[in-house]
């Protein structure tokens, strides 16, 4: 049996907290989806197709493929024939909102187990808001996100700053 499981998230953008839950995973199971969730409510700097770029230029391991999913992670898994969905924990405040989601999934497929990888310490701050805010402000995020995510995000944030200027 080939044993897969997604990560979905947002990925606005893929940080090295992310990375390091994806090669985890990767370690864990045969196969990983990664999925960036299209989400037309959730308001983000990156658009999901510029989100999927910079996924696929940061992981490299073999057993990994990036995408996108629209809809119910659950449905999203049934169709990739996943038996698990991977999620990664950080504070409590992770911890209570991963509980709902847990629940409301059990809720829709009791099949799909949730698998929560905790944190690793030089990461168990890092999160893409705090990442976009930083770069909005001219701070360096390279030990934050890869080279690709960087460059990304000096050119969108140079950009915004050429509009605001007179
Ligand atoms: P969401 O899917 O909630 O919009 P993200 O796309 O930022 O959030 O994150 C996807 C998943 O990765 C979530 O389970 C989140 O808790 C986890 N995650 C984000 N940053 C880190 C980190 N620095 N360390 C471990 N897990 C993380």
């Amino acid at each position: 049996m080939v044993r897969k499981a997604i990560y979905p998230g947002s990925f606005d953008p893929i940080t090295f907290g992310h990375l390091d839950i994806i090669h985890r995973a990767a370690n864990l199971f045969d196969h990983v989806y990664v999925a960036v969730l299209h989400n037309t409510q959730k308001q983000a700097l990156f658009t999901v197709d510029e989100r999927l770029e910079m996924m696929k230029a940061s992981v490299t391991a073999e057993n990994v493929t990036c995408e996108v999913f629209e809809g119910l992670a659950v449905e999203y898994a049934q169709r990739r024939a996943a038996i698990a969905m991977v999620r990664g924990l950080r504070a409590v405040s992770d911890f209570e909102a991963e509980l709902k989601m847990a629940t409301a999934n059990r809720h829709l497929n009791a099949d799909i187990e949730m698998i929560y990888l905790m944190t690793s310490s030089e990461h168990s701050f890092l999160s893409s808001s705090i990442v976009k805010e930083v770069a909005s402000l001219g701070g360096n995020v390279d030990g934050w996100v890869p080279a690709p995510v960087s460059a990304r995000l000096k050119e969108k944030f140079s950009r915004k700053e050429g509009r605001k200027s007179p």
